[in-house]
């Protein structure tokens, strides 16, 4: 008799190999048989007319503070998602002096739009160093594990002090300093080390994260301490210019550490081939013998456009912003009003960061979702498009829009992976073999951007739905979040349905699976706002063995764990 059988359903089982019909049969948390006919179980899920898959391991969320109130990590737990990597990017809340609590909220706040107030009001803050913060997770229970990172900002500014929250140069004692902290996160649990090296990133007071400039011999010896610490990823969210020249010490730290490094490759409008430069140079570095991943996207960065939201193309129109902080049902009101809105039309924006106004300006760029979301909308449907068709003024056009649903209407701005207005540069990209799946940022950007339901849409869209270029078959879109993902993170307990191994399953009705437009919700802690994402179609989540969710419901099983380290098959 086992724990719990999956019956009759189609497995999938993340290693890219045809899907096969078949029994899952499971015992103490761990996988026993994969395939044929099993034995009867204690608990059975019938499978059949669904498909079996390994749980999702996302590596790339933020759900550093959430993670210590909310036990489901939600949107990400919704999704199918069985192991969130946190500490990305350089920014997390360990290790924390007791005086620069609300410094690392602000660094947060700023760097990935989650509110300070929920924040504040959520964090316990009973750590001080790394190692106390992992304890502090392992307390609590969960229903999907973790894993977390030592963030290198956090650990400059508890070593540098302001110093270090300026970015200056790192003393020799400094980095020493520094590097013990590292190689002590990685020897009680993290999973690798993370930094920022991108000017995009900035704390709540407008300075790039510590770290964002720290030179090569800085970035050596925190590598090296990794290495000194056990075993690591080193993740970088760089903007990759040549001056930085970061695949210099990229290369030679993984040549001589053996340890995998990964940074974050996006399609920049601005620069919209250097992508492929970038897998170029991957390429070259790997065939130095470096172990270098690009971390990508399955869709745009996708801004949400809307009066809920952050952003919208009117936000910094003096008039606008007169009325920006009263209620949505009043600020729709008095937009609707003629003259307000003749006087709203007929301003600017008075933003001028180029990049920034983007979202105010680019109506070739700028789309409606719809219901379901269309993630990949060809351009004839811009706002633009729409509005010259109709003979409007675009920016009239786009208020109206903003109007509808009583204020509650998103525009979707595809920031980023969109410069050819389809997903071609992220097919290539998907496929790439120097390639990792990532960017879902669970758990950040919650004013603006909603990408945590990313391991859904990759099997809606990319398997399912797409219609302007090539799909991806089930078994590789699989793959790309269980099998692969696990193993860049040295997970390779997981990510597979295979005999021993750790039993993280979804179970999905994948012809009724569904993704559901965006909202705004404001359930964080101090009613703090973000954007949230629904899906359909996973009728069971099962985390070592035990049943999470059920068809969106959590069952109140609590199994999920911290992950302390590389895992062994
Ligand atoms: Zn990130």
């Amino acid at each position: 008799m086992h724990d719990l059988v999956i019956r009759g359903g189609t497995i999938v089982d993340g290693s890219g190999a045809e899907a096969a019909e078949g029994d899952v049969a499971i015992d103490g948390g761990t996988i026993t048989s994969v395939g044929g006919k099993a034995g009867s179980g204690r608990e059975e899920v019938d499978a059949r007319g669904l498909v079996v898959t390994p749980g999702w391991v996302d590596i790339h969320t933020h759900y550093d503070g959430q993670v210590t109130w909310d036990p489901h990590l939600t949107p990400s737990g919704w999704h199918g998602v069985t192991t969130a990597v946190m500490g990305n990017c350089g920014v997390g809340f360990a290790p924390a002096r007791p005086d620069r609590h609300d410094w690392l909220i602000g660094l947060m706040e700023g760097v990935e739009d989650i509110p300070g107030t929920a924040l504040s009001e959520g964090i316990r803050w009973d750590w001080e160093t790394f190692p106390q913060y992992l304890d502090a997770l392992e307390k609590m229970p969960r229903s999907l594990d973790v894993a977390t990172q030592v963030p290198h900002g956090a650990v400059r500014a508890y070593v540098m002090g302001d110093r270090g929250a300026d970015n200056e140069i790192a003393s020799a004692d400094d980095i020493a300093q520094m590097a013990a902290i590292v190689a002590d996160g990685v020897r009680a649990g993290a999973l690798g080390f993370s930094t920022s090296r991108t000017r995009l990133h900035r704390a709540i007071d407008g300075r790039e994260v510590p770290g964002t400039f720290a030179n090569a011999t800085e970035m050596m010896e925190l590598g090296r301490a990794v290495k000194r610490g056990g075993y690591g990823v080193v993740e970088i969210a760089s903007d990759l210019t040549p001056k930085q020249d970061e695949f210099a010490w990229m290369t030679a730290l993984s040549r001589e550490t053996g340890l995998p490094i990964t940074y974050a490759l996006v399609q920049n409008e601005l620069q919209p081939g250097k992508w492929r430069e970038l897998l170029d140079q991957t390429a070259q570095a790997r065939a130095q013998g470096a172990n270098i991943t690009a971390q990508v996207g399955c869709r745009p960065v996708g801004m949400l456009l809307g009066l809920q939201s952050r952003v919208h193309p009117f936000v910094a129109h003096p008039s606008y912003m007169a009325i920006a902080d009263k209620p949505l049902d009043e600020r729709v009101r008095l937009m609707r009003d003629p003259a307000l809105k003749a006087r709203i039309l007929a301003e600017t924006t008075t933003i001028t960061d180029r990049f920034r106004r983007r979202p105010m300006e680019q109506f070739d760029n700028m789309f409606a979702l719809g219901d379901p979301p269309n993630y990949e909308p060809p351009p004839e449907q811009s706002i633009g498009r729409l509005a010259a068709a109709a003979g409007r003024e675009p920016n009239e056009y786009v208020y109206e829009l903003l109007l509808q649903r009583g204020g509650r209407e998103f525009l979707y701005f595809p920031s980023l992976n969109y410069a050819d207005r389809n997903f071609d540069a992220l097919d290539t990209m998907l496929r790439h073999p120097n390639t990792v799946l990532s960017l879902s940022d669970g758990g950040a950007h919650c004013g603006i951007i909603c990408d945590a339901s990313a391991p859904t849409f990759l099997l809606t869209h990319w398997v399912k739905g797409r219609t302007r270029g090539p799909r991806l078959t089930l078994e590789q879109a699989v793959h790309l979040q269980t099998r692969r993902t696990a193993e860049v993170y040295g997970l390779r307990d997981r990510g597979l349905l295979k005999p021993g191994l750790k039993a993280d399953v979804n179970v999905i009705d994948f012809d009724n699976m569904r993704l559901e437009p965006p909202v705004m919700a404001y359930d964080l802690p101090a009613d703090g706002r973000r954007l949230l994402q629904r899906g359909s179609g996973y009728r069971a989540t099962i985390v070592s063995g035990q049943v999470t969710w059920r068809d969106g419901e959590a069952t109140g099983a609590l199994p999920g764990r911290l992950v302390r380290g590389p895992q062994a098959a």
